[in-house]
């Protein structure tokens, strides 16, 4: 069984099991969602505000309109 190391805590841990993500050709391997959280606060800290906001922002807003449409549709059901 193929065995995956998370690149935070350097724990081994099966395949199927914690969080991978191919990103570019390189693969980002979190045992689990606490690994995988924290590789992102060093992400927002490392990446510079005025390349990253733009992106976030509009992501933000996407995810906000996904949750009202979802709310009108199942306001709709009732
Ligand atoms: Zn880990």
């Amino acid at each position: 069984m193929k065995k995956h190391t998370c690149i935070i805590c350097n724990r081994k841990f099966p395949e199927g099991q914690g969080i991978i993500i191919d990103y570019g050709g390189k693969k980002l391997e979190f045992h689990s969602s606490r690994c995988a959280s924290k590789f992102l606060r060093i992400l927002l800290e490392r990446v510079p505000k005025d390349i990253l906001k733009g992106y976030i922002d509009r992501i933000v807003d996407e995810l906000r309109e996904r949750r009202e449409i979802e709310l009108k549709t199942r306001m709709k059901r009732i």
